[in-house]
């Protein structure tokens, strides 16, 4: 063969089917062949298996998705370039025109904008509530047929708790679909309830380090099976290189989560008898509203900590600004700490009374709390609350 030739058709090197790697490769490759046409129709048409075209099936990305499934306790998963596109494929998958769906003021900014403006472009209406009027989720089921209750818990940045039971036990009885975005709680929570899909933004607690986007839908077999042709035609998949990510990531996943909620605790106490702190959220105090509902429904408290300093007190611009151990940055779930005052989460897009429900203020800061040591946190939170 001559070099051109060559290069682009190397030697092949085989594994033994007795000698596996340890860690699989990464299945860096778009297209897939078979020997012969025959094979390669038997594929297209699902009568045996293997992989074609890697927009469609990867064995990388088959890997982390019966992972992160069996982690949701659910069998099938779609895994998706980032958290919104997860969003959006599970809202463009699952509704169509004339279909009416029921969100909330207090969720994630893009998924209201998917569910305000993008949706209706489709002819797709919608009921926006806030998460704590159970009383009006159950009416507006009662008295308009709905598609699906697409919600949050805890929401952020506010950690409010709703009552998955109830949400879905009305969801039910109306023959209405329950989509739970459970970023913030993680895959080890909330499978044990009747919740028809989860979304998850992988690029936060499964990838852990910051330096990879990536999403899951997640919900049994049959209906993930509806909504495969959608996805391959969307396209949003993930890159294998980018599922390999957040497979290693995993590995940590437990450790990581485990650390974080103990140093978000830990945090959290420290900031309740701060004197420049006017009050704290967190679902693990058992000062927050709904601690009784959040100790039945979670295995622990989650990673965030919504904080809201004194009227009188530090400028929240200059308490985030000190922070030494807290980089100013959107997104949760690293190792590292993260703060955001609320003047860079106002919910500009919502009505007054939306607003008041989201409950975010210019003297809100939500901390992502990261693995490093709990008391340098706390030092460091006690030096930026004494800045002027
Ligand atoms: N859902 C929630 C609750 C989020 O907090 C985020 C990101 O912050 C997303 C979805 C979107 O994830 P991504 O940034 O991976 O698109």
């Amino acid at each position: 063969m001559k070099i051109a030739t060559r290069v682009n058709h190397p030697p092949v090197v085989a594994v033994p089917a007795d000698n596996r790697p340890l860690v699989a490769p990464i299945y860096q490759s778009v297209k897939f062949t078979f020997d012969n046409v025959a094979e390669t129709e038997r594929q297209s048409r699902g009568q045996r298996q293997g992989f074609q075209y890697s927009r469609v099936s990867n064995p990388t990305l088959e890997q982390l998705g019966l992972t992160l499934a069996e982690l949701q306790g659910r069998d099938g998963c779609l895994l998706t370039a980032s958290g919104v596109a997860a969003v959006n494929l599970a809202l463009l998958a699952l509704c169509k025109q004339g279909d009416h769906v029921i969100s909330f003021a207090e969720m994630y900014q893009p998924t209201r904008y998917m569910v305000r403006r993008l949706l209706a472009r489709y002819g797709v209406t919608h009921t926006m509530l806030s998460i704590e009027d159970t009383v009006g989720i159950e009416q507006t089921l009662a008295s308009t047929p709905t598609r699906l209750v697409i919600f949050e818990s805890p929401t952020n940045p506010v950690l409010k708790v709703p009552d998955i039971e109830a949400i879905t036990a009305a969801a039910r009885r109306h023959g209405t679909l329950t989509v739970l975005d459970n970023t913030f709680a993680g895959f080890h929570n909330y499978g044990q309830f009747d919740i028809d899909v989860f979304v998850h933004s992988l690029t936060k607690y499964a990838s852990g380090h910051g330096d990879v986007m990536g999403g899951a839908v997640i919900a049994r077999r049959d209906i993930i099976e509806k909504m495969r042709t959608d996805f391959i035609v969307i396209g949003a998949t993930l890159d294998p290189h980018a599922a390999f990510l957040i497979q290693r990531g995993l590995k940590t996943y437990a450790l990581r989560y485990e650390r974080q909620c103990a140093n978000a605790l830990h945090v959290a106490r420290f900031l309740e008898t701060h004197p420049q702190v006017a009050s704290v959220t967190y679902p693990g105090l058992s000062t927050h509203p709904q601690y009784h509902l959040a100790q039945r429904q979670m295995h622990d408290a989650g990673t965030v900590v919504s904080v809201e300093l004194k009227e009188q007190g530090v400028a929240p611009a200059s308490f985030a600004n000190a922070l030494k151990l807290f980089a100013i940055s959107a997104s949760v779930g690293s190792t590292e700490s993260l703060v955001l005052p609320g003047q860079l989460m106002m919910p500009r897009d919502l009505s007054a009374d939306e607003q008041r429900w989201a409950a975010v203020t210019e003297r809100t800061m939500r901390l992502s709390i990261g693995i490093e040591d709990a008391e340098d946190l706390v030092a460091d939170l006690r030096q930026a609350l004494t800045t002027n």
